[in-house]
């Protein structure tokens, strides 16, 4: 598995790295890039990311590949390198603890000293056994008062655990699974080396260095670039290779701490089989469970001869006892349980002009519009439904709403953000899926894909937010239909979207 993602035109074997603290590095990094065999690209991010991040005392190097293999087997000593990364260790805490300031205000956290201390006891004793743990690291645990079985951790070590994921696990080697898996993202600086690959996708170079430039919090100026970092930002949605690595990661830290280094593969079966509609957020932030616990099968006979290890403890038992005799976490949104009818018939291909007062768009003549407080929902028939508790919901179609964002400087992606945030926290089913800039006749606009669960009973939902500036407003559109349907809908949504017309 690669751990190097190397960059675009760069030379063979030619990683770029930077090293907070590392000025004896500095004259390397200058040799590097006047010796004249680094593609322009290559420098140019050098020199831009030196500007941007110097503040910061970060120096870039570069390393070459022959130095950092990916894994050196051998004395029961695997290595375990972070990918590419623009941020320094400092970075991710100052980045981890704006988030994670954020994120407190918006979760339910179970402020219980008792369960607080022993999940700190816990994680810092994983944490000790962890790989690229520099002193700068601030670990912090945090509960979660949810049944839903997930954990995740933010760069710099803040690593959250929901109540389900305690309450599930069976003894406390596999609650040190969950932990150890969760440092392993953060110790392998997963959430900023994602964000440093949306750095370079998405600012052209030429402006990186004058945006990130600017004072403020890093976070208000990743946000500026559409890299977002709440619930359901960037930060926290893993690739397959990262929830690997994590897994690996994880794995070799329980085999330290000398906790039985199964534990981690035996929690994913559990959770699989005992509590299959709780999981359901857990395995989409992290994938592919079938293939994980085979691997990491594989992973076990390379840490080492088996030692004997620690399983359980009557300390964790007792934490288990005492969340049992705590009321039950407040109740999320319920599942809506709409039952499920017709599919609606397949939209016309022949469009009809929608003229709102703020906006004009085509939509299928077999679609109806609703007027609401909310905003405008165009809809295929059968395309609303009645929710559980009777409400109307819409299942299939697209709705427009407009929205004053919270703060009036705040730009397209901030307000944006607020958005999205707010649709989350309204209905914690929702998970963003990926976020991008796009050119919507010249104005820019933000993409974001979400999945939702549908008020068909039984469907997972697919939702498309295109989001653009509109004045002193945000003018959202979701296009909305169930997983399964969602393809079929799409050349209707973009001839929807490409018509467009929006006054200033
Ligand atoms: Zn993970």
């Amino acid at each position: 598995m690669p751990l190097f993602r190397s960059l675009p035109g760069s030379n063979e074997g030619c990683r770029i790295v930077i090293l907070a603290e590392a000025p004896a590095h500095a004259g390397e990094f200058e040799e590097g890039l006047q010796s004249g065999n680094r593609g322009e690209k290559e420098a140019m991010i050098c020199r831009v990311a030196r500007r941007v991040f110097g503040r910061f005392t970060a120096r870039v190097i570069f390393v070459s590949f022959a130095i950092l293999p990916h894994a050196v087997f051998g004395a029961e000593r695997l290595q375990f390198n972070p990918g590419f990364n623009l941020f320094s260790p400092q970075m991710d805490v100052q980045v981890g603890k704006e988030s994670s300031a954020q994120l407190d205000k918006q979760l339910p956290l179970l402020n219980d000293a008792e369960v607080l201390q022993y999940l700190d006891g816990l994680g810092k004793k994983l944490a000790s056994c962890a790989p690229n743990n520099p002193s700068e690291y601030t670990w912090q645990y945090k509960v979660v008062n949810s049944t839903d079985i997930n954990a995740f951790a933010l760069p710099g070590g803040y690593i959250y655990v929901n109540r389900g994921a305690i309450e599930a696990a069976e003894n406390e080697a596999q609650l040190a699974g969950v932990l150890a898996h969760e440092s392993g993202h953060v110790v392998m600086r997963h959430g900023t080396h994602m964000a440093s690959q949306a750095v370079l996708a998405q600012a052209p170079l030429a402006i990186l260095g004058s945006i990130l430039g600017q004072s403020g919090s890093i976070t208000a100026q990743l946000a500026e670039m559409g890299i977002g970092l709440g619930l359901n930002s960037l930060m926290l949605k893993n690739s397959r290779s990262a929830e690997a690595e994590a897994d690996e990661v994880g794995t070799y830290i329980l085999y330290q701490a000398g906790y039985d280094p199964r534990a981690l593969s035996q929690f994913f079966q559990i959770i699989e089989k005992k509590y299959p509609q709780r999981t359901l957020q857990f395995f989409s932030d992290h994938p592919n469970p079938e293939n994980r616990i085979k691997d990491l099968d594989a992973e076990i006979g390379k840490l080492g001869p088996p030692r004997s290890a620690k399983t359980d403890s009557p300390e964790f038992e007792a934490i288990k006892r005492r969340l049992a005799g705590m009321p039950p976490p407040p109740k999320a949104q319920g599942m809506p349980t709409a039952s499920a009818s017709q599919p609606p018939p397949p939209p016309s291909e022949h469009m009809i002009r929608y003229d709102g007062k703020v906006l004009v768009l085509s939509y299928p003549d077999n679609w109806q519009v609703q007027q609401s407080e909310d905003g405008v929902a165009l809809f295929p028939p059968g395309g609303m439904v009645t929710g559980p508790e009777g409400e109307t919901a819409q299942a299939y179609g697209v709705a427009l709403s407009r929205n004053r964002p919270v703060r009036e400087n705040w730009g397209l992606v901030d307000a944006t953000q607020e958005l999205v945030d707010s649709m989350r926290q309204s209905n914690p089913q929702l998970h963003v899926l990926q976020q991008t800039g796009m050119n919507l006749q010249g104005r820019s606009a933000v993409s974001t894909l979400l999945q939702n669960v549908s008020p068909i009973e039984g469907q997972r939902e697919t939702d498309h937010l295109v989001t653009i500036r509109q004045g002193d407003y945000l003018l959202a559109l979701i296009f909305v239909a169930p997983e399964k349907a969602f393809e079929s809908y799409t050349p209707t949504f973009d001839k929807i979207l490409q018509s467009l017309e929006t006054s200033n």
